[in-house]
């Protein structure tokens, strides 16, 4: 990317951003599928983060209860490129369409309304009986002090993350939300994301079919690289402050 504000960043209204794993990776949050990712780690874990497996076994939600007493996203900050997003959210018309389940970008200050977290929050817990959420370092604090696999206080329902595990249906009206500002954008931001898994996919495809003009911020190439007018390699926590400034510039 040349110093030169490239046309695609003048006079730009509607602007979309999707975020995927590789934006949070400079806040010390490992990614799934890069080099060092956790599933590149250890492909079994996957079991831990399937919904059938989760609902059916204790075992598996004391498992996956004690990883995330320690998960690195409750110590994390957020990073440069969180903090150009949520400068530029004070601008021009930004949702940011994420993957991600840190609440990072609402932490750098992107107003709540502003975000749409397709894979859900690993901030809120909900009952898989009767649908009630408890902030989940309530919970944490109960696995802390001896309880193995916590339940619902109010029903005795087993206690789940309100994110999407493999094997659960996406929330239907998170993904029509997006894919309504998707389709609405003037430029589509995706910043850190294989664009490999749904919905982050379909979403780049509803964006160019709706005449977006699409850029594609990610280390590896992406299936939408061939779609997009321009494609940048460079660390996200270096390009996205000038991304946000050249978009802010009007
Ligand atoms: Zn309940």
């Amino acid at each position: 990317m040349s110093e030169l504000r490239p046309d695609w960043a003048r006079g730009v209204r509607r602007i979309a951003v999707l975020t995927g794993a590789g934006i949070s990776t400079d806040s010390g949050i490992p990614d799934y599928r890069g080099p060092d990712g956790i599933w590149t780690r250890d492909p079994k874990l996957a079991n831990l983060f399937t919904l059938d497996n989760f609902l059916t076994d204790q075992e598996i939600r004391h498992r996956f209860w004690q990883r995330y007493l320690d998960h690195p996203a409750w110590r994390a900050q957020p990073n440069p490129a969180h903090q150009a997003l949520a400068d530029l959210s004070g601008g021009p018309a930004v949702r940011v369409l994420t993957q991600n389940i840190d609440g990072l970008h609402q932490r750098a200050g992107v107003p709540a309304r502003k975000v749409l977290e397709l894979h859900g929050s690993m901030h809120q817990t909900v009952c898989c009986g009767c649908g009630a959420t408890t902030p989940t370092p309530e919970v944490l604090d109960r696995v802390r002090v001896g309880e193995n696999d916590p339940s619902c206080v109010d029903c005795g329902g087993i206690l789940k993350l309100a994110v999407i595990l493999f094997g659960q249906q996406l929330d239907g009206e998170v993904i029509g939300k997006a894919r309504a500002v998707a389709a609405a954008s003037e430029v589509f931001l995706a910043v850190g994301s294989s664009l490999q898994v749904e919905p982050a996919a379909s979403l780049c495809a509803v964006a160019v079919r709706g005449g977006a003009k699409l850029v594609v911020v990610n280390a590896a190439p992406t299936p939408y690289d061939e779609h997009a007018v321009e494609v940048i390699r460079e660390p996200i926590g270096e390009v996205l402050p000038r991304i946000c400034r050249d978009l802010l510039a009007g």
